[in-house]
Formats: structure tokens, C-alpha cells, sequence
């Protein structure tokens, strides 16, 4: 098994409601983020393109943030997610520094905290707070060993990227472009 997201950037609309979305139902503490709107424009007038992308935590194959963490807090769980356990981490900070992504925060309680793709609801069967919530539906999370899957569908299907591959992270959150 092995967890990844599809994020479609010709429908995301930058509406945020899976921000929202994350910050309720993983109470993220106000002033935080675990999922941001990223507004990247190209080109030069009148021949612009702009790009709208939900960026996360990439759960990465290859992360240096699980690679850095003295004590064992990040690590890989259910199908390849990056967790980390709240009372193992010491708030050293160095996944903070190896993430090429900004993907993790400090919390106020004294842990790292980033993305989990929602494991609680997966665990039930449910889909991550933001793909839910998405007005636009431009998410799709699933099983890339499954070729029945949404994921795996939309990406055989589909001109994607990830971002900076050249890190070497190899990501699981793959953009439709
Ligand atoms: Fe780790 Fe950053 Fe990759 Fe997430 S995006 S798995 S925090 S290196
Ligand atoms: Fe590990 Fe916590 Fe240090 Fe991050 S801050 S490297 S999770 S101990
Ligand atoms: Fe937040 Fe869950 Fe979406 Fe990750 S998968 S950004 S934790 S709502």
C-alpha cells in the first residue's frame, strides 16, 4: 500500500476551504497551517499563466525530515505516511531544517506538527478533511498500489508533476497540470 494525493491546479480556485478545513478537524492552533494556497504566476504580459496549488506535507518516499529526527518521532507509518509521535519529539527542529517544503511547524505544546493525510479518517474508511470539503473536488487520495483507485486513475491519466524533484525527496503528492 502506499498513500498519495492528486491536487488538479486547473480546478483548485485558491477558495482555502480545505485549509479551513484542516485547521477544524485536526485543531491546528490558530496562526498555524498545516495545508497552504500557493498563487505562482508565469509568463509576461498579456501571455500569463497563473497556477493555484493546496501544498502539505509531500509524504515523502525518500524524507530527509524522517532521516534527521534523533529520537525516532518521524517516522513512516500506514502505507508510507510521515507521522511524528508528540511525546517522542524533543523540539530540536531538525526536520524543520531538512524539509525543502516548510512543510512542519512547531507547535505551541512543544512538538513538530505537520500534515498526517488525515490517518484517523483513513483508518475509518474516510477521506482526508481537505479532499471532503473541496468545492471544486481538485484532490484525490487513495492507494497508488491500487490501480482502481481515484489517485491511480487520474494520474495514468493525466500531465502531473511534483514539486522540486530534484531534492531527491520523492514525493507522494503528485499536481495535475
Ligand atoms: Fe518530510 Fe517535508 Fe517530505 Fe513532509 S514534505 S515528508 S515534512 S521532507
Ligand atoms: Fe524529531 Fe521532534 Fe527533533 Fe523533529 S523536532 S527532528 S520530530 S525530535
Ligand atoms: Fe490537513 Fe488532513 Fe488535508 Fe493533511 S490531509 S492537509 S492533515 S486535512
Amino acid at each position: 500500500m502506499r498513500y498519495a494525493m492528486a491536487i488538479d491546479t486547473l480546478k483548485c480556485v485558491g477558495c482555502c476551504d480545505c485549509v479551513v478545513a484542516c485547521q477544524t478537524e485536526n485543531d491546528v492552533p490558530i496562526g498555524y497551517a498545516r495545508d497552504w494556497i500557493v498563487e505562482r504566476t508565469d509568463g509576461t504580459f498579456p501571455e500569463l499563466t497563473l497556477e493555484i496549488r493546496s501544498e502539505r506535507c509531500n509524504h515523502c518516499d525518500n524524507s530527509p525530515c524522517v532521516r534527521s529526527c534523533p529520537t525516532g518521532a518521524s517516522h513512516y507509518s500506514d502505507g508510507g505516511i510521515v507521522l511524528v509521535t508528540g511525546n517522542k519529539c524533543i523540539g530540536c527542529g531538525a526536520c524543520i531544517q531538512s524539509c525543502p517544503y516548510d512543510a512542519r511547524y512547531s507547535h505551541p505544546e512543544g512538538y513538530v506538527d505537520k500534515c498526517t493525510f488525515c490517518i484517523h479518517r483513513v483508518r475509518k474508511g474516510e477521506s482526508p478533511a481537505c479532499v471532503a470539503v473541496c468545492p471544486t473536488k481538485c484532490m484525490y487520495f487513495g492507494d497508488l498500489d491500487d490501480p482502481n483507485s481515484d489517485v491511480s486513475k487520474v494520474i495514468r491519466t493525466r500531465k502531473h508533476k511534483t514539486l522540486s524533484p530534484e531534492a531527491g525527496t520523492r514525493p507522494q503528492i503528485f499536481y495535475l497540470v
